[in-house]
């Protein structure tokens, strides 16, 4: 089924809804558990979330989303004071208004500053930018023949850093696997997880390997979901960056199985994964492995 036929998704219904005067019709926002707000874009095909996280002295927009609207207009409407940045990982997806900020903190890695100082140029989006990636066509005031995500400045964080909003600390996690500068954040306080593209509930990509995109690699996501797993305790939820906002802490530990089944080759059911799924690949094959409620696309 394609993306067209799943829009509105179901989920979003079990979200309380925020209106929001951002002068598009572009985003929706969603009031969450723990003073956070999702800032999603489920028109385009990535329904890539962000998250505005709430402190007592400045709030954290954790990704800048797309680009093709300004997201700092939506986080003002829900914040009035300091806000600051940070991305999961640089990918396209979530770096899009990174260039509207001083500068914006990401994990210390060669993958981080390579798409810092570059952006993410026109080329780069091929397929994404087709109308039917869209709801409704092309949203007005979009140019899809010359969007591009212009390079931007980062100041690097490291595993174990806190990131201080006031009464709220955000632990830096570093999670390579789907990318090598991968990282969530934990914040203790509250009990959520924001898990970036390392874990949602929909195809997680792990067959990666480009200079755009990094190299993903398999063995370092195991390790980075038995890390993640260990800490799970301290979880009431996760909160994803992609499709539906919410998932079980529980998942955490189903993920993890899911790639050790397919890295001792226990995991045999596979699909030969749409071309569209493909960005900027050399060709090889990849599979998609099928779980409960998620999916692992890398390499066979
Ligand atoms: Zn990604």
């Amino acid at each position: 089924m394609s993306f067209q036929e799943k829009y509105p998704r179901h989920y979003y219904a079990n979200y309380e809804q925020v209106e929001i005067t951002d002068g598009t019709d572009w985003f929706r926002v969603y009031r969450l558990p723990g003073d956070v707000y999702a800032i999603t874009e489920p028109k385009h095909c990535q329904e890539v979330n962000s998250f505005l996280i709430i402190g007592s002295q400045r709030a954290l927009l954790w990704d800048t989303g797309e680009g093709f609207f300004d997201i700092t207009e939506v986080a003002r409407n829900l914040y009035s004071g300091e806000i600051i940045a940070a991305n999961s990982h640089s990918h396209f997806d979530h770096i899009g208004c990174n260039h509207r900020f001083d500068h914006v903190l990401a994990y210390d890695d060669p993958q981080a500053r390579y798409t810092a100082e570059r952006g993410a140029p026109h080329g780069l989006f091929a397929d994404q930018l087709n109308p039917d990636m869209f709801i409704g066509g092309y949203p007005e005031g979009l140019d899809p023949g010359t969007f591009f995500v212009p390079p931007y400045r980062i100041r690097t964080v490291r595993d174990g850093q806190q990131i201080d909003l006031g009464d709220r600390l955000l632990e830096v996690i570093h999670t390579p696997g789907h990318s090598p500068d991968s990282m969530m954040l934990l914040d203790r306080t509250e009990g959520i997880l924001f898990t970036g593209d390392t874990f949602y509930q929909a195809a997680l990509y792990a067959h990666f390997d480009c200079p755009e995109f990094g190299k993903s690699n398999l063995t370092d996501y195991l390790d980075s979901m038995e890390r993640i797993q260990s800490r799970i305790g301290e979880c009431k939820a996760l909160y994803c960056s992609h499709n539906d906002l919410i998932a079980s802490p529980d998942r955490i530990k189903e993920a993890a199985d899911a790639i050790r089944g397919i890295l001792n080759g226990t995991c045999r059911e596979k699909l030969i994964v749409d071309l569209r799924h493909v960005y900027l690949e050399d060709g090889t094959a990849i599979v998609e492995y099928p779980f409960r409620g998620f999916s692992i696309v890398c390499r066979d």
